[in-house]
């Protein structure tokens, strides 16, 4: 989608730091981490939301999910535990409309959330 940062990024034209990317996925450090590990993993076709995913997409949603635990893994923080989270809409927080999943580690977590 022209408009989006996110598709930018993913196609080079805004600069980001890469830490994982195949055919479908792409995932990157976020410029302003809230956890020591916070990387944020994209599908490379642009959805809005997780709203806009149908069962066609499901494939894309495990591909997401497989990317940021092998992430987690590299980044060690496999076993001290990580959190991995889709903020959908305005009550959630969704700044950049371009689905991503956090993947946070690296320090504790309070639950429930914020
Ligand atoms: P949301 O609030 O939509 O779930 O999360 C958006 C995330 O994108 C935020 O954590 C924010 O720091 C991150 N972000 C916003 N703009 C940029 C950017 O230009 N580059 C990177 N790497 N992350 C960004
Ligand atoms: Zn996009």
């Amino acid at each position: 989608m022209q408009d989006c940062l996110f598709c930018k990024i993913i196609k080079g034209e805004i600069k980001s730091k890469k830490v994982f990317e195949n055919e479908s996925v792409f995932a990157f450090e976020d410029i302003n981490p809230t956890a020591p590990i916070h990387i944020l993993v994209v599908p490379k076709k642009h959805f809005a939301s997780l709203n806009e995913m149908t069962p066609e997409d499901k494939d894309i949603v495990g591909e997401i999910f497989l990317a940021a635990k092998n992430i987690a893994k590299e980044k060690n923080i496999d076993k001290s535990g990580y959190r991995t989270v889709f903020n959908t809409g305005p009550d959630a927080g969704q700044a950049i409309y371009h689905i991503h999943l956090h993947l946070l580690g690296g320090r504790k977590f309070s639950w429930p959330a914020g």
